[in-house]
């Protein structure tokens, strides 16, 4: 007897420990551009593109031929033992792509976290100083540093301390929660006459818009005077891009339209159209403080990942799926500022950059009510009706909008029909 997404749902119970959560229990068989057919064969739309990693759409005839193409030269060789060409070949391509005018370098790993990971470990040796600054709400993955810079405690921090010592939040900018961006700057200006010696902090990171944190838009304004404050205290700046990059908001980067220039930048996720795959760019003095042997890793930069890394660069050119995000943004929150409206206050707010868009969900239009529960209802009744979707906000009633910046606009027409149908059955 074949599998159903019931019977695999059960033998995950018993082979996967429950630590790795699953928003739906549909299992996938085959996916292509923006839709996903399951494993019993049924069809769905997909506005989470594997949570912001294939723009470019699953399955894109030109990275899956690139990846193949690679497969059949070699898989892996290590580019620590037996260097290859594509590696440097994409190093590159973000040295020039990466905003600002200073030269830049590239390394390459495998995962998000990773590369933050590595951008700490790159700002200490470059400032000889420990302290790292992140934000409230912020994400930045599930390893030691990565963690303990995430500024979530649950599901993400629980049972797993102690973290890594020197790491200190401040607020996010957060218009509908009531943090103007010159509280949020008092805060870092606070911490650093109260808390830590600004001499000993090597790094603020920040995501330009908070991903798992909500959909949470740094302000350009804001992202500037950050750029300023690290100047004045010879502090760098990493600005994650994990989720926020690779055309996803409107422009390759998003720190783009603030027009300032990061000391280093991680980037993953859209990288390379779903294999796995992430770097981290910075000025190049800074990139090659590390010493020798201090980088890397067995997997870091897989020859395949990079392959595909190259075509999905092409890919967002030739397609233009920079002007395509703000496309599909401009219909995602035109038809969701209609549902807001007969929402009787249940979306209390409409936001994004580009093809990242979130809906806030509330009790009766109240920000201090948040409503868990609907998210959780939306995200289930919409799964059965043929539409996935994602959760985020650190208090889990925000849903994201990510749908591949590939879809066509009769396609997110369809998804937004089968949201209105889950909105109009779940709120009556
Ligand atoms: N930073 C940001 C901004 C992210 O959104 C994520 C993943 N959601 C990460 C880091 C961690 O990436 P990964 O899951 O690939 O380790």
């Amino acid at each position: 007897m074949s599998d159903t997404n019931q019977s695999l749902a059960q033998r995950r119970i018993d082979a996967v420990p429950r630590g790795v959560a699953q928003s739906t229990q549909i299992y996938v068989k085959k996916a292509q551009n923006a839709e996903i057919w399951d494993i019993e064969g049924r069809r769905l739309i997909d506005f989470g593109a594997g949570i912001a990693v294939v723009n470019t759409g699953h399955n894109h005839p030109k990275v899956r031929a690139a990846a193949a193409a690679q497969l059949e030269q070699f898989s892996h060789t290590c580019f620590q033992v037996t260097p290859y060409e594509g590696y440097i070949a994409l190093a590159e391509k973000l040295n020039q792509l990466a905003p600002g005018p200073t030269p830049k370098k590239t390394l390459f790993l495998s995962t998000g976290a990773e590369a933050v990971e590595n951008a700490i470990k790159i700002a200490r040796a470059a400032t000889g100083r420990q302290a790292v600054i992140a934000f409230s709400g912020g994400f930045h993955g599930r390893t030691f540093m990565a963690m303990a810079l995430t500024g979530k405690v649950a599901p993400y921090k629980i049972g797993f301390g102690p973290f890594p010592g020197e790491i200190y939040h401040v607020p996010f900018p957060n218009a509908y929660h009531g943090i103007p961006a010159d509280d949020s700057f008092k805060a870092l200006e606070t911490l650093l006459k109260a808390d830590v010696d600004p001499a000993r902090v090597a790094a603020i990171i920040i995501e330009p818009v908070q991903g798992e944190g909500g959909f949470n838009i740094a302000p350009p304004e804001f992202l500037r005077k950050l750029r300023d404050f690290c100047d004045r205290h010879g502090i760098l700046l990493i600005l994650d891009e994990i989720q926020t990059g690779f055309a996803r908001t409107g422009k390759l980067f998003a720190h783009e339209y603030a027009g300032i220039e990061a000391d280093l930048m991680t980037s993953a996720k859209g990288i390379a159209g779903g294999l796995p795959l992430s770097a981290v760019t910075g000025k190049a003095a800074i990139m090659d403080a590390a010493a020798p042997g201090g980088l890397g890793g067995t997997y870091a930069g897989s020859p395949v990942s990079l392959a595909a890394g190259l075509a999905v660069l092409e890919v967002i050119e030739e397609e233009k799926l920079a002007d395509r995000a703000l496309a599909i943004g401009a219909q995602l929150k035109q038809r969701l500022a209609m549902l807001a409206e007969k929402s009787k206050g249940a979306i209390g707010d409409i936001r994004g950059l580009g093809a990242m868009v979130a809906m806030e969900l509330v009790k009766g239009g109240d920000p201090d009510q948040p409503d868990a529960d609907l998210a959780k209802a939306i995200v289930a009744e919409a799964a059965k009706r043929g539409l996935i979707l994602l959760s985020c906000g650190t208090r889990g009633n925000v849903i994201r909008f990510l749908p591949p910046l590939t879809a066509s606009e009769a396609l997110i027409a369809e998804g937004l029909d089968i949201l209105e149908a889950c909105l109009d059955h779940l709120l009556g």
